[in-house]
């Protein structure tokens, strides 16, 4: 038919649109490594490169109780991880789901609701029957703060931006550490914030805590960042400290605002940038708009949208469902991908179920692939930026072996997790890239950055002191 014909052809165009050649992962990874070395020369560049003030890598010895509140792009969590050494450790969780209203209300409402949460965590478990809570010191708490902060030390944080789809009014600009400090004095809860800690960073050290070969920690959740050790000798920002030179700070890059500025490296689509101009911070964030998981539904559903008025998708149906923004989550594209039947049903039963739609197999078919382009293009631009850090701190020099060596990727976030292949497309693209070589790189889940990683980083802070 008519419109099958149609569909063809669409295609081919989002094939050329979305497909990222070898030799064109390449010219990214360069001006990506660019990037991040202007970032680490000065403040305010487009990438930021952000130093944490977490002092090299942890021995794997840290111990003790600690709590970790993880303000994260969907959840709030609260945990208690009791670090026992080895490598080893506990974890006790809590989490709440946070509203849309929350993330755009006034941001000191934000941090009281985060107290109220850790106040009713230590008191339902270091609480008595009545919730009275008697400890001889405060309990000390790493806070995940997952926006770019600028830091001058460890507990404190400048918030220079929201990013993920926040908006609450009242933080950029301020000391975020601060703020959350006050709600906790509201609620009186024996706690000791002593560090403000990005996912990134958590996941780094977290990994590291349990397996030394990691080198980087990597985020692709709602967003996507990603976050490695430098050499202190490498960071002339930062020269004033007068660390000593062969000091090791942990550098949390903040790499989704990678082409933000001059979009001369990234290729978007017109999709890509309708997301970008349609959302609460036009003209931020370009690399992780094409990546992370708050983005490619939209993606895909833009290329819908555009289709049903073409009059090449959904004939003669009602559309109002999908033509919503941001009802087709990510998650959808996972389904699509991973449907194992040849009739596609799963993807019937998703339009039919949650859009009131009826599809034929040539468009479920068609929806199956374009979610893979989707879907490959933002593992393939992700591996561009795992490239950038493994050339610029030159990882793969001494590799002569890839089946015996590894230069290892810490990694969390559900894209990753849960979404089909893309940790193969990833690895894939690495390969791409470096050529055999690339095979050294091994990308794996990193357990619980923000609980385990928040606790050994306030662990450590608690050492030097
Ligand atoms: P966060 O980054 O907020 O801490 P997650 O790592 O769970 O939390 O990431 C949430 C993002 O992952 C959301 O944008 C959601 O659309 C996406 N997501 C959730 N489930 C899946 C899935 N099965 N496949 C792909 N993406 C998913």
């Amino acid at each position: 038919s008519a419109n099958k014909k149609d569909m063809a052809d669409y295609l081919v165009k989002f094939e050329k649109q979305f497909t990222l050649t070898p030799q064109r992962m390449r010219m990214i990874v360069d001006s990506f490594i660019e990037v991040l070395e202007r970032g680490l020369e000065k403040k305010g560049e487009e990438v930021p490169m952000l130093p944490t003030y977490v002092f090299g890598w942890p021995t794997g010895q840290e111990k003790g109780s600690y709590l970790a509140v993880d303000l994260g792009g969907t959840n709030l969590r609260v945990c208690h991880v009791e670090l026992e050494g080895d490598g080893r450790f506990e974890v006790t969780q809590t989490k709440f789901r946070l509203t849309e209203e929350q993330k755009h209300a006034d941001a000191q409402g934000l941090f009281d609701f985060c107290a109220e949460c850790l106040d009713n965590f230590v008191k339902d478990n270091f609480g008595d029957d009545d919730g009275k809570v008697e400890l001889d010191e405060p309990l000390p708490m790493g806070f995940t703060f997952s926006y770019p902060c600028e830091q001058d030390r460890i507990d404190h944080g400048v918030l220079i931006r929201w990013t993920k789809g926040f908006g609450a009014p009242g933080a950029e600009g301020e000391d975020c550490a601060a703020m959350f400090k006050k709600s906790l004095q509201k609620y009186n809860t024996p706690v000791e914030m002593v560090a403000l800690i990005n996912d990134t960073t958590g996941t780094l050290i977290a990994s590291s805590y349990v397996d030394q070969a990691t080198k980087a920690g990597i985020i692709f959740g709602t967003g996507c960042n990603a976050a490695y050790m430098e050499k202190v000798a490498n960071i002339p920002k930062i020269k004033h400290l007068n660390l000593p030179e062969d000091a090791e700070m942990a550098i949390n890059c903040e790499w989704g605002a990678f082409d933000s500025t001059t979009h001369e490296h990234l290729p978007r689509t017109s999709y890509d940038i309708h997301i970008d101009e349609t959302s609460n911070k036009p003209g931020e964030q370009a690399f992780e708009k094409m990546i992370a998981g708050l983005y490619l539904g939209e993606i895909f559903r833009l290329i819908m949208c555009e289709l049903i008025d073409e009059g090449v998708l959904f004939l003669g149906q009602e559309t109002y469902k999908v033509e919503k923004p941001f009802v087709f989550d990510t998650a959808f594209l996972s389904l699509i991908e991973s449907d194992p039947t040849d009739e596609l049903l799963t993807v019937t039963g998703l339009f039919a179920h949650f859009f009131s739609l009826d599809t034929t197999i040539a468009e479920r078919q068609f929806m199956r692939r374009l979610a893979i382009l989707i879907g490959t293009r933002a593992a393939r631009l992700s591996a561009c930026g795992i490239a950038a850090i493994v050339s610029k701190q030159a990882l793969l020099d001494d590799i002569t072996d890839v089946k015996k060596q590894t230069v290892g990727i810490a990694t969390d976030g559900s894209l990753y997790n849960k979404y089909p292949k893309f940790p193969q497309r990833l690895e894939e693209g690495l390969v791409d890239i470096f050529g055999e070589k690339g095979r050294a790189i091994k990308t794996y889940h990193a357990e619980d950055g923000s609980g385990v990683g928040a606790a050994v980083i306030a662990a450590m802070t608690k050492a030097r002191k």
